[in-house]
């Protein structure tokens, strides 16, 4: 039964209860799950491009290579490398032509070097689809979802 108390004040409005059944207390965990899922992105430190990287809305983070060269496979008109083997973005893409060669390069990275920072719904979407929503660093609460759905989907969880 519920914890009692002497204080007139404390005393239930109607009756005597298990408070172990109170509603708020069975929301508890998922009260939590919820805070830091809308969370998670304040949480998370916040990625830092290369210096190199031209400026816009794609970027490389820095200090994430393996020297794979991938992006160079299929965006090479987009990336150059540094000295160092870090690739960069050296070019924003600009014509559709480019941002489905920009997110080809998402897909064959090695280490998920390569991110995007925008804005643009509509390539959000497309990166969502391809799997690579974890690669944007703003996702809007829909596509939050939207994008656990797409790698449950992916991952065979559902
Ligand atoms: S995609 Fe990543 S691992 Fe590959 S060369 Fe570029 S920064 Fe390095």
């Amino acid at each position: 039964m519920g914890a009692s108390c002497a204080k007139p004040v404390c005393k239930p409005l109607s009756g005597d209860f298990d408070d172990r059944y109170r509603p708020q207390r069975l929301f508890y965990p998922a009260g939590f799950a919820v805070y830091i899922t809308l969370n998670r992105r304040k949480i998370m430190p916040a990625k830092v491009p290369h210096s190199s990287n031209v400026a816009g809305d794609f970027y490389v983070e820095d200090g994430c290579c393996t020297s794979c060269s991938m992006p160079f496979t299929v965006a090479p008109d987009l990336f150059e490398s540094h000295p160092d083997g870090h690739c960069y973005v050296s070019k924003q893409p600009t014509i559709p032509a480019e941002v489905h060669r920009m997110t080809m390069a998402f897909e064959v990275q090695d280490v998920g070097c390569i991110r995007y920072k925008g804005q643009n719904r509509v390539i959000k979407i497309l990166l969502i689809g391809k799997g690579e929503g974890d690669q944007i660093d703003h996702l809007d609460a829909d596509l939050d979802l939207l994008n656990r759905e797409v790698k449950a989907d992916r991952w065979g969880l559902k």
